[in-house]
């Protein structure tokens, strides 16, 4: 069973129990032993509870070790482990409740009353809390259970996670991954990015997405690797861990903010391997910058939580800046017509569609919308790209953000490209806003350096000559920051939404 059990192939790479899995930020340690036993021990507490096999158990609780167990214990338990951002309100709870339908919700102790009114209300059988400690009712209760649990039997077709996805384009889907997904790219990553015993992780990510618990978390588990185990992103902290650790895995904004740092130097990052960025696209400035500032090229890779990951730029060989690199192992990836569905040759832009054993099975209690993410096998992505001639992928956008001004595709990432190089330019985004004339009007929204004495005609002379007409902003307007989610992907739907009005004529 140990080949396609998501939890028992981890188990198996387990180096001796003695082995540090999670350096803490205190100083201490967890080893794996004690990591496997906790994991035990809620998985008997699961059973005991009602949890049954293929049993959805829903968990939104603060970054913590036993939380990784929790998940551990899920996959043991049979059960479907289904995280959810810490960022929700109750009310957004609410509705992931009532879909997944969950045999246990396990809570933060914070609001452990609310919860249970709304367990009570949906019909959830239980409620468990965990705090950001790693105490609550939840690990108290699992410490009358034993070290041990035999692992309910799971194929490859069986789910392990739901995950909902990150809702940057409208409301979350749930993404039904079975142990087979989990597993074969856990493996396939770290053998790209040549993951061993003797690695150390930055491991800074939420738990709660598919960056830091399928990638990174589980990458770790299958290497027998170490990690340090951070809640949060402390630039300067992560600085003085480069020292002792390997590898860092990012979003773009880690390493934004890493170069915001003096102390990042060549020195401060000698010792470590390899840098990597996903989620969301990394500025090829970012790429250059930080090439410049400690000699490492960062290695851009690109998926989704339906997929986990689809493409990694190489481990040896050219990391483009700009592109994502080149299909996983074993993963299928072309570029179709987003009208015709015909396939594109290479340098045409069109529609991302990736197959492979690491894609989904479809959307939870959604078949209709699974039905018609799917051509002809291959899961239709929602982005926009284009391969070149050496097989690099580059991400051009989402085909949701694409803009049709006058009839004409004018691709957000370009225009943002040429705004980000003018000077006392920060970053920008490109929306598509209802014209009366074009259809959509190019807006332009520009988070300008301090200081900069920046104007919309300013920048709109600046792009003169730079961009075709039709590509150039109708409008400009500045703001002080983006609006991201936790992940750092910029919030299109809500500027879009801010900006609805701006064209409409007065009556
Ligand atoms: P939703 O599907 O609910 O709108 P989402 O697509 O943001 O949310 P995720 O699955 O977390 O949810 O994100 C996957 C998306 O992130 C990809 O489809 C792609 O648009 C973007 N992405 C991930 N990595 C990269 C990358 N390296 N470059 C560009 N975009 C990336
Ligand atoms: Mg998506």
């Amino acid at each position: 069973m140990s080949e396609n059990h998501l939890f028992a192939a981890l188990a198996a790479a387990a180096p001796s129990p003695a082995k540090p899995l999670a350096l803490l930020a205190d100083g201490s340690s967890v080893s794996y032993g004690e990591m496997l036993a906790l994991s035990a021990r809620l998985a008997g507490l699961l059973a005991a509870r009602g949890v049954k096999p293929g049993d959805r158990v829903a968990v939104q609780v603060e970054k913590s070790w036993p939380c990784l167990a929790l998940y551990l214990a899920t996959v043991r338990a049979g059960a479907v482990y289904l995280p959810l951002n810490t960022g929700y309100t109750l009310n957004e709870v609410r509705y992931f409740l009532g879909d997944a339908a969950p045999a246990l919700f396990v809570c933060r102790p914070e609001i452990e009353a609310e919860a249970s009114g709304l367990a009570n209300e949906l019909g959830v059988p239980c409620v468990e809390t965990l705090g950001a400690d790693g105490t609550g009712s939840l690990t108290t209760a699992a410490a009358a259970f034993p070290p041990t649990f035999d692992d309910v039997p799971r194929g490859p077709d069986d789910l392990a996670a739901i995950l909902y996805t990150s809702g940057t384009t409208g409301r979350a889907k749930g993404a039904m991954l079975t142990h087979g997904n989990l597993l074969s790219n856990a493996r396939t990553l770290k053998q790209c990015w040549r993951f061993t015993d003797q690695d150390v992780l930055i491991h800074a990510l939420p738990l709660f997405h598919t960056h830091g618990l399928f990638v990174a978390a589980n990458i770790v588990l299958l290497s027998g690797a170490s990690m340090f185990f951070r809640a949060r992103f402390d630039p300067r902290e992560a600085i003085e861990l480069m020292g002792r650790a390997t590898c860092l895995m990012g979003v773009p904004t880690f390493y934004t903010r890493l170069l915001d740092q003096p102390g990042l130097t060549r020195d401060a990052t000698a010792h470590m391997r390899l840098f990597i960025s996903g989620s969301a696209p990394l500025l090829e400035e970012t790429h250059r910058a930080f090439f410049e500032r400690t000699g490492h090229a960062i290695l851009e890779r690109y998926g989704m939580t339906e997929t986990c990951m689809n493409t990694s730029n190489p481990y040896e060989g050219e990391r483009v800046a700009g592109t994502v690199g080149f299909a996983l192992p074993g993963v299928a990836i072309r570029i179709t017509d987003p009208s015709s569905g015909a396939e594109l040759a290479a340098g045409e832009i069109g529609m991302v569609e990736v197959k492979g054993p690491n894609v989904t099975k479809g959307y939870w209690r959604m078949p209709e919308k699974t039905a018609s993410e799917f051509h002809d096998g291959y899961f239709v992505t929602g982005d926009l790209g284009r391969i070149d001639a050496r097989g690099y992928l580059s991400i051009v956008g989402r085909g949701k953000d694409l803009v049709i001004s006058g009839g004409f595709n004018v691709y957000p990432k370009e225009v943002e490209g040429e705004i980000d190089a003018i000077e006392g330019v920060v970053e920008s985004a490109v929306i598509g806003v209802p014209h009366p004339d074009f259809g959509e009007g190019v807006t332009a929204v520009v988070v300008p350096a301090k200081g900069a004495s920046l104007t919309e005609q300013t920048v709109l002379e600046a792009l003169e000559g730079r961009l075709a007409r039709f590509k150039l902003p109708k409008r400009v307007f500045f703001v002080e920051e983006l609006p991201r989610n936790t992940m750092g992907k910029v919030q299109k739907n809500m500027l879009r939404d801010s900006y609805k009005d701006i064209y409409r004529r007065s009556a």
